[in-house]
């Protein structure tokens, strides 16, 4: 079992993640770039560490959890970055969301250094996170997948190799891709609901047991009041923040502008994330998109 883990990003995922490592045996060192979320990490019984650079010097497995593109890419190649510090031969694996092109583009850089990298980005949230119930899709080589494969399960109940480096982060965006269209899908169909006076708990039972059921609504509720663990029932703290599903959809958008696929509705989803977030939603739940989506109360005809 690989004993010991430089964990880098110790934020909203990256802490219960962490969390779960230390409790399952492995000696985790923590860095983040905001010093709170370091204390954090110390006070749930990790290692603390003053730079990337330390927290990886000594470890046998890297771990990242960063926001996006390029904090990945400059914490693995920048100056006292991962790259610089690991030992030859170290296992890193990204668990960030980002575009597979950079996944790829560190995993030369890796591979330059006699470094070996894996993207490893993960679903199911911060409920999931905390639980160790992630699902975690793994691209890379089949041997550096079992080698990571004890650590990956202490965080996560469904953890799948799906190919080689950057095909974790595909699967990711296309997974994130459906999830963003349903957040607004979800919202507008119970503002409708809610015009015309219905019980939105009501509405919930008949459609979980209907076509438009989605694991959305049954995990991430986006109208506040009818799931306790929702981010909707606690003011929309994240979870999942607004300008993080702005990124992920802008990634399936970029994918498909490069391979030629024509694309509708995750463009106009993604538009009514950026508008959500410029009306100071960025930071709240993506499911606040919901809030953002009230009726006009102007008299205009319609
Ligand atoms: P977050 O912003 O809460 O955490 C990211 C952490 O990285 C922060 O603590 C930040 O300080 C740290 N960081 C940023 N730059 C750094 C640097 N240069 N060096 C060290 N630390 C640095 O975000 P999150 O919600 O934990 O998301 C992390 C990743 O996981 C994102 O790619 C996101 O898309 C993905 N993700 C999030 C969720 C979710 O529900 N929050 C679910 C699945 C996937």
């Amino acid at each position: 079992m690989t004993a010991r883990i430089g964990f880098i990003g110790v934020g909203t995922m990256g802490l219960p993640m962490a969390i779960n490592l230390a409790r399952k045996g492995f000696a985790v060192t923590a860095f983040d770039a905001n010093p709170d979320a370091v204390k954090a990490a110390a006070a749930a019984g990790m290692t603390a560490a003053a730079s990337a650079a330390e927290a990886v010097a000594t470890a046998d497995l890297v771990i990242t959890m960063l926001p996006s593109s390029p904090h990945v890419e400059s914490v693995y190649t920048g100056d006292g970055g991962v790259l610089a510090a690991a030992r030859r031969g170290t296992l890193c694996v990204d668990m960030s969301t980002i575009d597979p092109a950079v996944s790829q583009r560190v995993a030369k850089a890796a591979a330059e250094r006699g470094v070996r990298f894996m993207d490893a980005p993960v679903s199911g949230g911060t409920p999931r996170a905390t639980d160790g119930t992630l699902a975690i899709m793994v691209g890379g080589a089949a041997g550096d997948f079992e080698e990571a494969r004890p650590a990956l399960s202490a965080m996560g109940a469904n953890v799948i190799h799906v190919g080689p480096v950057g095909s974790g982060e595909v699967v990711k965006l296309c997974n994130n891709l459906i999830a963003g269209v349903c957040g607004v899908a979800v919202s507008e169909a119970f503002r409708i609901a809610e015009g015309f006076g219905m019980d939105p708990t009501v509405v919930t039972d008949v459609i979980s047991k209907s076509s438009g059921n989605t694991f959305l609504m049954g995990f991430m509720h986006p109208v506040p009041g009818l799931m306790p663990s929702a981010a909707s029932s606690n003011d929309y703290k994240p979870g999942f923040m607004t300008d993080l599903m702005c990124k992920d959809l802008g990634l399936a958008v970029d994918a498909a502008r490069n391979l030629r696929v024509p694309l509708f509705v995750t463009p106009a989803a993604q538009q009514v994330y950026r508008l959500a977030s410029s009306h100071g939603l960025g930071r709240r739940d993506f499911t606040s998109v919901y809030s953002f989506l009230k009726p006009s109360s102007g008299q205009a005809p319609v």
